[in-house]
């Protein structure tokens, strides 16, 4: 009887601790590029568990190497990713206030609107848990207020500082001119140039959220955490800003999303983000 009631307590335990980190991994990589390999990993392990069922041998014994090969080829491939998910589990959560980001929001909301009018390109990174300095090379220490004017300032043309992106940390311009890491997808528009990749490659390695104001287009469009949409309204990256940095989607734990889900059933709210025009996957 105690011997059962062991048994019973160590299966509650790896059942409840395989479901958590199964839930988190599925939530990391919903909607990233590493989504199409989590259905095509499970359909391959869905194979290989039916060719054991069937004692398909030879068939069994194949699939089972490939398998390894392919665990191995999926942490060279998503390395960018696994390092942002670790970075965010050894990172504390958020200290900016919801005060600073939403002066943030309307601080970026307004540059957006001023600069694509004027056909000014930038880039603009926010911080939050996972510091940007280790990701980012060079830049210019700035440290000033976050102001639209600062920031149009920063981006004019043929100024010392226009080239690259700015990282705001709480209410301040910390650094400029900091050149972003390109990401590694070989599956984007053609169109898009470096300044996007950029701001795809920074969301790919860390949870910041990253705003780029094209040149050539004027269009706006969002990077965060590895999703890229593009050609939003003033409007629409406002309320992707506010879901975000606000109402805190970013750090919605297993209970919240259940409530969420739950409230979402009874109640069926509308989201506050736009839903995703471009995701620029051809
Ligand atoms: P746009 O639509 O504004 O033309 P784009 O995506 O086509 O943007 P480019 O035309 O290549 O990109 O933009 C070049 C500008 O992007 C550079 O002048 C520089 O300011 C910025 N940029 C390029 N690479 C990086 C980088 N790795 N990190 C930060 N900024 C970068
Ligand atoms: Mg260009």
């Amino acid at each position: 009887m105690d011997l059962n009631v062991q048994m019973l307590w160590r299966f509650m335990v790896e059942v409840t601790t395989l479901t958590v980190v199964l839930y988190y991994t599925f939530m990391f990589l919903r909607g990233t590029r590493g989504w199409p390999v989590v259905i095509g990993f499970t359909l391959l392990l869905a194979v290989t568990v039916l060719t054991r069922v069937f004692k398909l041998e030879v068939l069994y014994f194949v699939l089972q190497y490939f398998m390894t090969v392919l665990a191995i080829a999926v942490l060279v491939i998503f390395q960018p990713e696994l390092r942002r998910m670790l970075a965010e589990l050894g990172n504390l959560p958020l200290f900016n206030t919801a005060h600073e980001q939403r002066e943030n929001i309307e601080v970026i909301v307004k540059t957006a609107e001023r600069l694509t009018e004027a056909r000014i390109g930038a880039l603009i990174a926010i911080e939050q848990s996972i510091q940007l300095q280790d990701a980012v090379e060079s830049g210019i220490v700035v440290n000033c207020e976050a102001t639209p004017e600062m920031l149009e300032t920063i981006f004019f043309p043929n100024n010392a500082i226009h080239d690259g992106g700015v990282i705001i940390k709480g209410d301040k311009i910390t650094y400029a001119a900091c050149i972003f890491p390109l990401t590694q997808r070989q599956d984007l528009n053609k169109s898009l140039g470096t300044r996007h990749r950029a701001a795809i490659g920074l969301s790919d390695e860390t949870d910041a959220v990253v705003v780029a104001l094209s040149e050539e287009t004027g269009s706006i469009s969002y990077a965060y955490k590895g999703q890229f949409v593009r050609g939003l309204s003033i409007e629409e990256l406002r309320a992707f800003l506010t879901s975000v940095l606000v109402t805190g989607n970013k750090s919605q734990g297993l209970l919240e999303r259940l409530r969420t889900w739950k409230q979402g059933r009874e109640a069926a709210p509308p989201s506050a983000a736009p839903a995703p025009q471009t995701m620029l996957n051809k």
